[in-house]
């Protein structure tokens, strides 16, 4: 059978390497994918992007299931449109996914349905928005109400940062958002702690926990330097105990679910909780996303032993309540290799030198890579998710920096330091 994944990017090409291996796959074809899912086995890339093209291609090509990787086009109703066609695809709905897309949605719903998060307020007019953080002191979280790629967020330690931050949002609006009703921000507590992130598929009733991860945000070592999308990450993640891991499927998975069938939006599709564990152990949601992360998917799909088809399908048939996902005992990091001016203005075509052939215990996947006469070039921000396992995670980062060291780019930038939290963890 034929499988569509929707995406470009390190999470798509990891899917699509996942679902390739399934017994019952002949193809798995990616709209539009990148240089690396162009060049895996069983894996094709498909040049569409538009919904209403993508709802034709597998009509008439059989598609069996589709699997959606990016936010855009879940906001854009792509899993309306399929589900319209009667064809199955695994994904939420544009109602469902404003989980992720407007947070001011998610912070209300998390309110409603007593779902632990930060304290919070909506603002449009930016004179309210300078008084309420007056009043409340620093640090504060100011974020803009839209998608914004991660990059619509600053965690303000002084209050002269966070009344800049308000006006960049709300009168110049530097960050060129799209707003469907003028500009908002969210105005959030601080929050201390660890973070982690906590992936599941939902089936609108039922959620399969993944496994856990963590990823590393900014842009260099020591955590230094400005947010990006993610430098890096590894999978499992120690901070998740399995006690803190019962308390987020009981005081946030299970309430999100169920809030979102209470409310009419029955939520299907991989739900990922960003949280923050604080050091007494509560834990308390940062933000939804209303699909898997990007580069923590990475290892988490290295890590993943079951058949990846029969979880997508088990999804799409409302049957995640009987079955179990077995993972690798092994620890998996991978390590970003991004362009030249990431995050802010990304180069584009320097070429990729050196890439290694996949071994058992490591892949690289392809992010922002495009084919150019029979060259690999940078296309986009992150380029590669360097992914490897060990038997500990000292021993996934040596073999992940192995793999890494022969790749060659101008102006690569490469964190040194993936995992070292859970490192620090492990031999405090
Ligand atoms: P978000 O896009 O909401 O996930 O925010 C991006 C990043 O900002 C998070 O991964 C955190 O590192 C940080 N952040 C967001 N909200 C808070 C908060 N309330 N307290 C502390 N840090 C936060």
């Amino acid at each position: 059978m034929k499988i569509l994944v929707i995406g470009s990017g390190g999470r798509e090409h990891a899917l699509a390497w996942r679902l390739a291996q399934s017994p019952r796959v002949q193809k798995v074809l990616v709209a539009p994918g990148n240089a690396g899912t162009a060049r895996e086995d069983g894996v094709e890339n498909l040049p569409l992007t538009a919904v209403a093209d993508l709802v034709a291609f597998a009509q008439a090509e059989k598609i069996y299931a589709t699997v959606v990787g990016p936010e855009a086009p879940l906001a854009a109703g792509v899993v309306d449109a399929f589900r319209a066609a009667g064809l199955r695809i695994f994904g939420p709905t544009r109602a469902a996914a404003q989980l992720e897309s407007s947070k001011d949605f998610a912070k209300r719903f998390m309110l409603r349905h007593g779902i632990p998060t930060a304290k919070f307020a909506t603002f449009s007019a930016a004179a309210e928005a300078h008084a309420y953080v007056d009043s409340e002191g620093a640090p504060i979280v100011i974020k803009a109400d839209g998608l914004a790629a991660g990059k619509g967020v600053v965690v303000a330690m002084s209050l002269a940062e966070a009344h800049a931050a308000i006006d960049r949002m709300l009168v110049d609006n530097k960050l060129g958002i799209s707003f469907d009703s003028g500009a908002r921000v969210v105005i959030e507590e601080f929050l201390d702690g660890e973070e982690a992130s906590f992936i599941v598929m939902a089936d609108g009733t039922n959620a399969l926990p993944l496994a856990t991860s963590q990823d590393h945000k900014r842009l260099q070592d020591g955590d230094r330097g400005p947010n990006t999308g993610g430098m890096g990450a590894y999978s499992p993640a120690p901070v998740v105990t399995p006690k803190i891991h019962a308390s987020v499927m009981r005081e946030v998975i299970l309430p999100t679910l169920g809030g979102m069938a209470k409310d009419g939006i029955t939520y299907t599709g991989f739900l990922y909780a960003g949280l923050m564990i604080h050091a007494d152990g509560s834990v308390r949601v940062v933000e939804f996303n209303c699909r898997l992360g990007d580069p923590e998917t990475q290892p988490i799909l290295m890590r993943l032993k079951s058949d990846l088809l029969d979880l997508v399908d088990a999804g799409i048939d409302g049957r995640l309540g009987s079955v179990e996902a077995a993972w690798d005992r092994r620890v998996a990091l991978g390590v970003v290799m991004a362009a030249a001016g990431y995050p802010d203005a990304p180069r584009r075509g320097d070429i990729v030198h050196g890439l290694p052939r996949a071994t058992e215990d490591s892949h690289v996947f392809h992010a922002g890579t495009a084919q150019l006469d029979g060259a690999v070039v940078a296309s986009g921000g992150r380029v590669l998710c360097v992914t490897a396992l060990g038997d500990n995670v000292r021993a996934a980062q040596k073999r992940a920096y192995e793999v890494a060291e022969p790749i060659r780019f101008d102006g690569m930038q490469m964190r040194r330091d993936i995992g070292h939290r859970a490192i620090a963890a492990r031999t405090s």
